[in-house]
């Protein structure tokens, strides 16, 4: 695709900067309190994002990713709650403790967010140029003459032609994909240094989504964005990410380097996702889906809450809960949660090892 690139000395190169650790989340928990139930919808997990990289976070609905999204950009609403052990950190600085300010600021201009429906973040009553501008007077207080040349800079650097017409138009004129490249002209009117796009292709044909892919990925190289990418599609995040976390009932259960995910997938729930991938299983008529659905995680986690849809399920994985451990070359980082690793240890070893690290309340990083 063809988008144009951008010139103008508002381009971030981030140079020096590639490779510098901008956020790092570390055991995060983020629990809701309904009448009913204590959901543990995000229940220790832990990341970093890296300027210039893109990580991925992928798994069925119901698993956790928006949340995790969310809890990130500090917008968890009651009943919901990132509990205290959690620890969120932008550029070195605590976030968890955050005021509603602080946060305002972060979002204003640090971390900004696209989500799937391009309508949630446009205003169907305003022109498009209007809220690009309003964006760009907030965050960077740019005005008038100044915004003008801005947006359109903006627009045309997300692959929108005939920008300078276009800035006049409404939503509603504008296709699903264009509407969405709005929006990431929107959150880029923050330059912002991380961008998290939760499922943001997921309502746009295949042709669109791949063009859209595009694009996140030549912003990320020409501003040294970091990009936090969630979609429960694998085909899509082979294609965007660099470094993929996968997520089950609250957990990562895999993460992986993208190549090492797809070459060498260990956990079960991978295999699984992986199987349902068209095309990926040659000679079989229909698609394999992984049985069942994602559980409701309402209760701590002391066993293994994929073991019910679990192909390779034993006694064990109902009561020792697995712990991430590496199962691949130390080097890669390649960990999983799960009680067949490490595969070179006997069965009881393994369980050993898993039910030590319970003890120890030792996540380690993935
Ligand atoms: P995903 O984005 O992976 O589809 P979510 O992050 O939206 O999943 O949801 C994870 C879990 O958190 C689900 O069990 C969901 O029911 C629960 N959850 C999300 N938001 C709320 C809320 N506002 N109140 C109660 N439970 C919620
Ligand atoms: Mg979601």
């Amino acid at each position: 695709m063809t988008a144009p690139t951008v010139a103008g000395s508002d381009v971030d190169e981030g140079e020096g900067e590639d490779g510098a650790v901008l956020l790092s989340v570390e055991n995060l928990r983020t629990t809701f309190y309904t009448d009913k139930e204590t959901i543990r919808a995000v229940d220790g997990v832990s990341f970093d994002l890296r300027a210039g990289e893109t990580i991925g976070i992928v798994g069925e609905s119901g698993s956790g990713k928006s949340v995790t999204a969310r809890s990130v950009m500090g917008l968890v609403e009651s009943p919901g709650r990132v509990e205290s052990e959690s620890s969120i950190e932008y550029r070195g600085r605590e976030l968890t403790t955050n005021t509603e300010k602080e946060w305002q600021q972060i979002r204003g201009g640090d971390i900004a967010m696209v989500f799937q429906d391009p309508m949630t973040s446009l205003n169907p009553v305003y022109t498009v140029g209007n809220q690009i501008k309003e964006a760009l007077r907030l965050h960077q207080n740019l005005k008038g003459q100044a915004a003008t040349e801005e947006a359109v800079e903006l627009l045309q650097a997300v692959g929108i032609p005939d920008a300078t017409r276009r800035l006049k138009e409404y939503p509603h004129q504008f296709s699903g994909g264009m509407r969405q490249r709005a929006v990431i002209a929107m959150a880029l009117a923050c330059d912002p240094s991380v961008l998290i796009c939760d499922e943001p292709t997921t309502a746009l044909d295949v042709t669109i989504q791949a063009q859209i892919l595009e694009l996140l990925e030549e912003l990320k190289e020409e501003r040294g964005l970091a990009i936090m990418f969630i979609t429960h599609d694998m085909g899509v995040i082979a294609e965007v990410a660099d470094r993929v976390n996968v997520m089950y009932a609250g957990e990562f259960v895999e993460s992986a380097p993208v190549e090492g995910l797809f070459e060498n997938p260990k956990h079960p729930y991978t295999q699984g996702l992986l199987r349902s991938i068209p095309g990926n299983n040659v000679g079989s008529e229909r698609l394999e889906t992984i049985e069942g659905e994602v559980p409701t995680p309402n209760e701590e986690a002391t066993y293994c809450r994929f073991a019910p849809r679990c192909p390779e399920e034993f006694a064990e994985c109902d009561h020792v809960h697995p712990e991430s451990v590496p199962v691949g070359d130390e080097d890669v980082h390649h960990t999983a949660k799960c009680l067949l690793y490490p595969e070179d240890l006997p069965k009881a070893g393994r369980i050993g090892k898993h039910e030590q690290r319970s003890g120890d309340e030792g996540g380690d990083r993935s």
